[in-house]
């Protein structure tokens, strides 16, 4: 029987292809999904199949309370991670969670990543947040969901579409964007970011952020109202 989410299917498996494409996972580390906000659901990667295995008609295809709508195979066991945000947030039509090597060493690390330059700046206007570690209590209630509600706790005061990017303590980062494109690309962005605040921070562990009058130019040169980079 032809599927009727097609398309969404194919969105998400384009997108997760990407992952190992772009060095961002190995393994079946790492899950993008993508959001159709009319029909209410999402397309997602398998649990545990390897990119190389993976096809368009292996994509499974969630309800926003994780029932399976269509799909042989179990959806990624962060799933219930990916629909806290898509339930939270308006606005977001993708969702990346990878392991990439030096975001992951920030998350392990526990702490934000500090806007030390303006490529940071040209992507977002403050530090990538840091969740809090989790408390045993949570870990044991719902791991996944309890990951979604700890992204959402780091966004009380700015907005997700500005800072499309968040590390997990202890774990790993989540992206988003309004496409699972745009997603994908906020994780290679993310994952740059952290190599370069890496660098710097072993250069000169005492360095400052960047003042913020150039933080408000950047990126504001490329978002808002009044950006002028890039073509017309
Ligand atoms: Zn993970």
């Amino acid at each position: 029987m032809p599927s009727s989410y097609r398309e969404l299917k194919a969105q998400a498996f384009a997108a997760n292809l990407e992952i190992p494409k772009r060095n961002l996972a190995i393994y079946t580390f790492g899950n993008v999904s993508a959001f159709d906000a009319n029909r209410g659901v999402i397309a997602i990667k398998p649990s545990g199949v390897d990119y190389d295995r993976l096809t368009v008609d292996d994509m499974v295809v969630v309800d926003l309370e994780g029932n399976i709508v269509e799909g042989k195979l179990r959806p990624s066991s962060d799933t219930p991670t990916h629909l806290v945000l898509y339930r939270a947030w308006e606005g977001i039509g993708g969702v990346v969670h990878t392991h990439s090597t030096y975001a992951t060493g920030w998350a392990q690390t526990r702490r934000p990543i500090p806007i030390y330059g303006t490529t940071h700046a040209d992507h977002l206007a403050e530090d990538v947040p840091c969740t809090a570690v989790m408390s045993d209590d949570a870990v044991e209630r719902d791991y996944e969901v309890e990951t979604g509600n700890q992204i959402l706790a780091c966004f009380d005061n700015s907005n997700p579409l500005h800072t499309p990017m968040v590390l997990v303590a202890g774990h790993g980062p989540f992206t988003w964007g309004p496409t699972p494109e745009k997603a994908v690309y906020n994780a290679a962005v993310l994952e740059e970011l952290a190599k370069m605040a890496f660098v710097t921070h072993t250069v000169d562990p005492g360095t400052a952020r960047l003042p913020d009058r150039l933080i408000r130019k950047h990126f504001e040169r490329k978002h808002g109202k009044n950006a002028y980079y890039g073509q017309k």
